[in-house]
């Protein structure tokens, strides 16, 4: 299923019969893991354990530059016959030709993949040598396009690629993705709803009318947490931030503290009518599904 049929209202209203919802229209339910440094089987035990929230997609991380490809085709294999989600393999151009890209895609299709989220990607630090094929997430999206008929998500950042001067540079840039063939957004991780609001709003000023899918990361870790927001431009409200401080050494205290703040963002995204809501359950089922059992 295409990730246009996936958001789509008729779709949103036929797969709501799982789960007693009182809102209007409940949104997607789907969930990000990375390939597991050991075996698959620890994955898909806690992936089983999130069945019942009857999940559309799950997106499977890509190693940057093409680093550990066999790790993520191999979980997109896994998830493929798991059958609880359709899966939708992420997938970077930075530091890769187009004959590697064309490979991996011939790959991807001939397991049946109907969906993938192109993505730039990051020059890795240890890599000496990059030549890339491609400059721009929207290179990849015409590359896709002009070679299969999958259908395409690509990135948003609700506070601002690091790399753009300002939001109109980003969502210009976000426009040529768009344009280049892309059916759906999926944000970078945020704290702040306002910064998702605000970015929904100069999306569509800009004319871009496709689905954007808020990305949510239930805090379990504060030590993790600030390494991942370190990378990446995400503000850590001030409200979450003392709290998390207060609890630092304590992991069941942060989940919790983590698993409270994820259902208020929850609520609040699926009051002003989200299409999805994308988590990033960092390969465990715990926070999630408390997070689903409160919002649902
Ligand atoms: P682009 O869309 O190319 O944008 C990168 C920068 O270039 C932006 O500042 C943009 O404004 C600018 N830009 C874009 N197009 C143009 C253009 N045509 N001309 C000039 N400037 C342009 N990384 C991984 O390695 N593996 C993953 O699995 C992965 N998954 C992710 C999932 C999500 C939902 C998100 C939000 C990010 C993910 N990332 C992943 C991180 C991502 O690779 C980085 O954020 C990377 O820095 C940018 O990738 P992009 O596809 O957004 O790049």
């Amino acid at each position: 299923m295409r990730l246009s049929e996936i958001y789509s209202t008729e779709y949103r209203k036929q797969i709501q019969t799982n789960i007693v919802f009182e809102g209007e229209i409940k949104p997607i339910i789907s969930f990000e893991v990375f390939p597991p440094k050991s075996q698959n089987t620890k994955l898909f035990e806690e992936l089983n354990k999130l069945q019942k929230y009857n999940p559309s997609l799950i997106s499977i991380t890509y190693g940057a530059g093409g680093s550990n490809k066999d790790g993520s085709l191999s979980l997109v294999k896994g998830i493929k016959n798991l059958e609880i989600a359709t899966p939708m393999p992420h997938f970077t151009c930075m530091c890769s030709s187009e004959e590697f890209l064309e490979s991996y895609i011939n790959e991807l299709e001939s397991l049946g993949i109907e969906n993938v989220l192109a993505l730039r990607g990051d020059r890795p630090k240890d890599i000496e040598v990059c030549h890339s094929s491609f400059k721009h997430a929207d290179e990849l999206v015409k590359f896709i396009k002009s070679k299969t008929n999958m259908s395409i998500a690509v990135a948003g950042y609700p506070e601002k690629h690091s790399e753009a001067k300002d939001f109109h540079e980003d969502i210009t840039n976000l426009k040529k993705k768009i344009d280049a063939g892309a059916e759906a957004i999926f944000t970078q991780l945020f704290f702040n709803n306002d910064h998702f609001y605000r970015y929904k709003q100069l999306v569509r000023h800009a004319g871009i009318f496709t689905p954007i899918i808020p990305g949510i990361l239930p805090i379990t870790s504060y030590s993790q947490l600030e390494k991942m927001t370190s990378m990446c431009n995400v503000e850590i409200p001030k409200y979450l931030s003392q709290q998390l401080e207060k609890h630092k050494e304590d992991i069941a205290a942060t989940t919790e503290i983590g698993i409270d703040f994820a259902i208020y963002q929850c609520q609040q995204l699926i009051d002003e009518g989200v299409e999805g809501i994308h988590f990033y359950i960092l390969n465990k089922a715990y926070s999630t599904s408390e997070i689903l059992n409160a919002i649902f």
